[in-house]
């Protein structure tokens, strides 16, 4: 039987018209696939919003592919054939459609890249499998770069990549004549300022079936569906991006650490969602923020922040995950096994920060940088909890979490489970940086000035049991000399008590 040409898989991540799959597609021969399948919104507990936001945006992607007169087989999660997983669907197709060859994007994490490699000798015909080209910085270059360096430290991999980019260049040099303005970005959010609420969404007729469908289909997923809001559209998500440039860059630098009950979002962009599925590219949403400094409408420190997050982080996070991978997921530098506690999940706790973030993740999920990593993160290090429960906690409870930039952001930054591959030190801290920096400690149970006793604020018991209980390994690390030089000189007697009071707390964590 003779077949179509090519059959194009997309997958729930790359929704970008200028995809490498879809390069030289044939639209009267080929055939682009989309499918829905459970295995994929299953194999951690997504959170609702996650699912939803992923299976509309490959609706509306489709129906945009149709509307060019692209040849679409969209695979729905409750079409009775549906095997469930990708590989079953690929197949089915393949045998369906009977076509001369497979193309498809390299995928976001290491677990589907492992099947895709088995696909050519699964299907007896050959499979494609391009780079993904939507990232500033390809993965051969990121290997070049990291080949031979010691360290790999994200602010060296930053300043390449706006030499190569051109980004915030003023001739060989960094605008503004310096590469960092983050000295100037570290405030807290002062009482009168209230942040511009971010444009979001109302369901459309396509997100309202499929929200219906998926509480039907996973009631059992931590996380609320109510006030979903995410753009699913590319049109949606340039409005998205429209709107913080206008509205939220000008202060981005600034509030970038802040933390504030009720203030979620802050000053926030919300754009990791739409740039983790492809609606929005890096380049574009640089590029904007770039004008807009050199329009004169935000200042260089809160545009060079917010350039750094997406240039540097963003992409650097990606070259540590595939260059470590699959090793880096098995790594436990700090010996961590403790059982995720449950509240992560939503059962009570006394410390109203962790309930703030905890609360909002359900709802929204949604934190931003400094919640996921100096709350939730933070008391994940500090208590030693096992690396494969809190990274499958975050993976599933986010919106924007794929693993390639899930994993190296908790396993490397947050839990310090990579031993200092990504971090030059444990981003631990006590109670009083959580004080600075938001306004949680105002109304709860625990006194954040206290590090023994009835009241002692958790965070600060369980930082110096954690800086004792590493001291041997932290001691290599000149970066920590200032905490164990404090350990050294503190009151031995205060150091056994509050020892004594965090284990009683972790033995009482469930
Ligand atoms: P903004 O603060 O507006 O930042 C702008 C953009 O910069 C983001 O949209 C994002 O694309 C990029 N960015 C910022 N920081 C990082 C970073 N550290 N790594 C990679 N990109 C960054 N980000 C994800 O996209 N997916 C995740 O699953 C994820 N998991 C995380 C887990 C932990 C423990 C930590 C500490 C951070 C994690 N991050 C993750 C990074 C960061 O928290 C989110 O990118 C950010 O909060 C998304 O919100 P925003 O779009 O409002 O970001
Ligand atoms: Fe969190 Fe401690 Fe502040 Fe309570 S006192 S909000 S537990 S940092």
């Amino acid at each position: 039987m003779s077949g179509i040409g090519a059959l194009r898989l997309i997958l729930g991540d790359q929704l970008s018209a200028g995809l490498s799959a879809l390069a030289d597609l044939d639209p009267v021969r080929d055939v682009v696939l989309l499918a829905e399948v459970a295995a994929e919104c299953r194999y951690v507990p997504h959170h609702p919003q996650k699912i939803v936001l992923v299976l509309s945006a490959m609706r509306h992607f489709s129906a945009e592919l149709a509307a060019r007169g692209i040849r679409v087989r969209h695979v729905r999660l409750d079409d009775p054939a549906n095997t469930g997983s990708l590989g079953g669907e690929l197949a089915r197709a393949v045998r369906e459609l009977s076509p001369a060859r497979v193309v498809v994007t390299e995928p976001g994490e290491w677990r589907l890249a492992q099947e895709m490699a088995g696909w050519q000798a699964a299907l007896g015909l050959p499979v494609e499998i391009r780079p993904d080209d939507r990232f500033l910085c390809s993965l051969a270059f990121f290997r070049r770069w990291a080949a031979g360096r010691r360290q790999l430290r994200m602010e060296f991999f930053y300043r390449e990549m706006r030499r190569r980019t051109g980004l915030l260049m003023e001739g060989a040099d960094p605008a503004g004549g310096r590469w960092n303005f983050d000295a100037e970005n570290r405030k807290p959010l002062p009482p009168g300022l209230v942040p511009p609420r971010p444009l979001r969404f109302p369901p459309d007729a396509v997100v309202r079936e499929v929200m219906a469908l998926v509480a039907a289909r996973f009631p059992d997923h931590f996380g609320s569906l109510d006030g979903f809001g995410w753009p699913v559209t590319r049109a949606q998500a340039l409005a998205a991006l429209e709107d913080f440039i206008r509205h939220r860059l000008p202060f981005f630098g600034d509030y970038q650490d802040a933390m504030a009950q009720g203030e979620e979002t802050l000053f926030h962009s919300l754009l990791s969602t739409s740039l983790n599925i492809g609606l929005l590219l890096p380049r574009e949403v640089c590029a904007a923020a770039e004008a807009a400094w050199r329009a004169g409408h935000a200042p260089l420190p809160a545009v060079e922040g917010f350039i750094r997050q997406i240039l540097g982080w963003r992409e650097y996070v990606r070259g540590i995950y595939w260059l470590h991978m699959p090793r880096y997921a098995e790594l436990n530098a700090l010996g961590a096994d403790r059982p995720l506690p449950g509240f992560y999940w939503g059962a009570p706790t006394s410390m109203a920060c962790l309930r703030a973030v905890v609360r909002q993740t359900r709802d929204m999920a949604y934190a931003h940088h400094i919640q996921r990593l100096m709350v939730t993160g933070n008391f994940a290090l500090l208590a030693g909890i096992a690396p494969r429960e809190i990274n499958a906690w975050y993976l599933a409870v986010y919106a924007d979490a794929i693993e390639w930039v899930e994993l190296p952001n908790t396993h490397g930054m947050a839990i310090f489970a990579d031993g200092g591959i990504m971090a030059s030190k444990p981003y631990a801290a006590s109670g009083a940086y959580i004080h600075r920096m938001s306004d949680y400690c105002r109304g709860c149970a625990h006194d954040v000035k206290a590090a023994v006793g009835p009241r002692a604020c958790p965070f600060n018991f369980l930082y110096w049991d954690f800086i004792a209980r590493h001291r041997d390994q932290l001691a290599a690390n000149p970066r920590m000399a200032m905490p164990l030089r404090t350990l050294a000189r503190m009151d031995p007697a205060r150091v056994a008590a509050m020892r004594a009071q965090a284990a009683r707390f972790l033995d009482s964590l469930r």
